[in-house]
């Protein structure tokens, strides 16, 4: 009875496997889907800009975005100033965010 029950497990326990990596080939794809998405979306707003006439001028000062930067970025909005000014405030929010987060000392 023993060997029996061993062998449905085997099975059982590999099919488990299998769902388990399905299901996170399918967050992953999702996951691109998303960043396709939204790569999409950029650009159509970075169309958007040319058609207005506001394109390369950075949200955030107004000033124009380098040229290199449009080149390697062409969906970009902010100058590099703006951006690496906006990453750090971010990263400043997501460390003050961490410190005064509760404690969860068991996952039910
Ligand atoms: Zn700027």
């Amino acid at each position: 009875m023993v060997t029996t029950r061993t062998a449905k497990a085997a099975p059982r326990r590999r099919a488990n496997e299998l769902r388990k990596m399905l299901e996170a080939q399918d967050e992953l794809e999702f996951a691109l889907l998303q960043m396709k998405a939204d790569t999409l979306s950029r650009i159509d707003a970075a169309l958007r800009r040319l058609d207005e006439g506001s394109y390369g001028d950075c949200f955030q000062c107004g000033d124009e975005i380098a040229e290199a930067r449009l080149r390697a970025l062409p969906f970009a909005v902010r100058c590099k100033c703006c951006e690496e000014a906006l990453e750090t405030l971010e990263e400043h929010n997501r460390h003050v965010a961490q410190r005064s987060a509760p404690v969860v000392l068991f996952d039910p």
